[in-house]
C-alpha cells in the first residue's frame, strides 16, 4: 500500500534458470517466511552497536539494549491493542509461544483438526479435545459450541487464518462463545497478523501468538501475548537466570511474567525487529492493507480458477473471508513436480507438501498440495507470471524432467 513498505529486502533477488540465464525471483511463499522490511533491517543496524545483554548491569550498551528490549513489548502491545493485564512474552516463534502457553493452561484445550501442528500437538499436555471441521463454517462453529458445552474446558485454541487455505475464522464470535462456556481463547495468529489488524481488546481474544519471520522480521523471535494470571501461576517455561527474583541453595523465588518465562539471555535484536515490523504495519491504514491484498488475492484466485485442471483446496465451502493464501493441485502432476518446474524454469517460489497440517490434508483426501501466498512485496505482474507459467505447464508440459521430490531436476 505504501512504497516504503512494499520495498522489502530480497525483492530484487536474481535466480538462475535451468534453461540458462537468470530471472528476478517471484516470491509466493510469504506464508512460510516473509522477507524483512527495510524498517526492520534499519532498526537492527541501529541497535547492533549496542550489542549487550539486558537487565544485567548499568553499562551504557546494556542500558540502551534493555530500554530497546522493554520498549519492544510496548510496540507489540500497541500493534495488537492489548489490554492492560495482557503481558508480552518474547519467544523463539509461534511454536515456542504455544508450547509455553500449554504449560500454563489449567485444564483441557479444545482444538479443530484443521490446525497447524504447532497449534495441535502442544495441547495434549492437559488433555486435548479435537473438533472435526465440517463442510460449512457454521456447522463447524456449532460443533465447537457442542464440545465446549459438553464439559468444562480451559481453552479454545484456534487459528486466525488457515496456513493451508487462508480461510479466516470469526474470532470475535468464537471469543464470545468460549467465554460463555467458561473457557478462554488462544489465537494462533502466525498467518493472520501479517495481513489483518487485530484488537485484542475489542475482539476479546485472551492469548495470541505469532512469529517474527512471517511478519517481515528475521527468524528466531516470536511473541506470546496474554492474560497475566495463568502466566504468573505456572512454572517458568525454562529455569535459569533472568526468570528469578531470588535464588537460595534449596529454592528459588520466580519472577512474574514476562521475565518468568524468558530465562537466559534474550534475543534482543529479534525483539527489536518484531517491534519495528509492528510499528511499520501499525502505520498502514488497515482497510487499505486489506483492500490492497484482497485485490491481489482475487487476481490470484481468479487466475488459478481459469486454468483447466487446477483445483483449489478449501476447508469450508461457505467461508466468507480469507487472507492471501491459496492451496491448489494440478491434474497430472504431483505438487513436488509443479513446485520444481516453477522454481527451475520460472524462478517462482511457492510451497508444496502437507504444510505441517497433516490431519487437515488427510481429511481433505490429499497426499500433498501446492500453496501460493502473497505479501507486501507481491505485484500484479508476479501473479500474472505465476498464472502464465502454470498455464504453460498444463497446456504444453514442462521443458525439463523433474525428479518427484525436493525440487531436484534432471535437465
Ligand atoms: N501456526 C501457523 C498457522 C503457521 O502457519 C505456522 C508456520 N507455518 C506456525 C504456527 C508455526 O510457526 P513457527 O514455525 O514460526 O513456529
Amino acid at each position: 500500500p505504501t512504497c516504503a513498505l512494499a520495498a522489502v529486502s530480497g525483492a530484487d533477488l536474481r535466480v538462475p534458470l535451468v534453461q540458462g540465464g537468470t530471472s528476478t525471483y517471484a516470491n509466493f511463499d510469504y506464508a512460510a517466511s516473509a522477507p524483512a522490511l527495510r524498517q526492520v533491517t534499519d532498526r537492527i543496524s541501529q541497535l547492533l552497536p549496542y550489542y549487550a545483554s539486558v537487565h544485567r548491569g548499568a553499562g551504557y550498551a546494556s542500558r540502551i539494549s534493555t530500554e530497546c528490549y522493554e520498549a519492544s513489548r510496548g510496540s507489540v502491545a500497541r500493534f495488537l491493542d492489548a489490554d492492560d493485564d495482557q503481558v508480552v512474552v518474547f519467544t523463539r516463534n509461534t511454536t515456542d509461544s504455544l508450547n509455553l502457553l500449554a504449560g500454563c493452561v489449567p485444564g483441557e484445550t479444545v482444538v479443530l483438526d484443521i490446525e497447524h501442528h504447532a497449534n495441535f500437538l502442544p495441547w495434549t499436555r492437559n488433555g486435548r479435545r479435537v473438533v472435526r471441521a465440517a463442510a460449512t463454517l457454521e456447522e463447524t462453529i456449532q460443533r465447537i459450541v457442542a464440545e465446549l458445552c459438553s464439559r468444562p474446558a480451559a481453552l479454545l485454541a484456534v487459528t486466525g487464518a488457515s496456513n493451508v487455505t487462508g480461510e479466516v475464522l470469526p474470532l470475535e464470535r468464537l471469543a464470545h462463545i468460549a467465554h460463555l462456556c467458561g473457557a478462554r481463547i488462544l489465537v494462533d495468529a502466525a498467518q493472520l497478523a501479517p495481513h489483518r489488524r487485530i484488537s485484542l481488546r475489542e475482539s476479546g481474544i485472551d492469548y495470541l501468538a505469532f512469529s517474527g519471520h512471517k511478519l517481515y522480521a528475521p527468524f528466531g523471535s516470536g511473541v506470546l501475548v496474554g492474560r497475566r494470571d495463568w502466566l504468573d501461576a505456572a512454572d517458568p517455561y525454562l529455569a535459569g537466570g533472568g526468570a528469578v527474583r531470588n535464588v537460595g541453595v534449596a529454592e528459588a523465588e520466580w519472577a512474574p511474567a514476562p521475565q518468568r518465562h524468558e530465562a537466559g539471555s534474550p534475543n534482543v535484536l529479534g525483539a527489536a525487529a518484531i517491534a519495528a515490523a509492528c510499528d511499520a504495519l501499525a502505520a498502514i491504514d488497515p482497510e487499505e492493507l486489506v483492500a490492497h491484498e484482497r485485490a491481489l488475492a482475487d487476481r490470484l484466485r481468479d487466475g488459478l480458477a481459469a486454468i483447466p485442471g487446477v483445483n483449489p483446496v478449501r476447508i469450508w465451502s461457505d467461508s466468507p473471508d480469507s487472507v492471501g493464501i491459496v492451496a491448489f493441485t494440478v491434474d497430472g502432476y504431483t505438487p513436488g513436480h509443479v513446485a520444481a518446474y516453477l522454481s527451475a524454469e520460472h524462478a517462482i517460489g511457492l510451497r508444496d507438501g502437507r504444510f505441517c497440517a497433516h490431519p487437515l490434508l488427510t481429511s481433505l483426501g490429499l497426499d500433498a498440495a501446492l500453496r501460493a501466498s502473497i505479501g507486501l512485496g507481491t505485484t500484479p505482474a508476479d501473479i500474472d507470471r505465476l498464472i502464465t507459467a502454470l498455464t504453460t505447464l498444463v497446456t504444453t508440459g514442462p521443458t525439463w524432467t523433474y525428479a518427484p521430490t525436493n525440487g531436484h531436476w534432471n535437465p
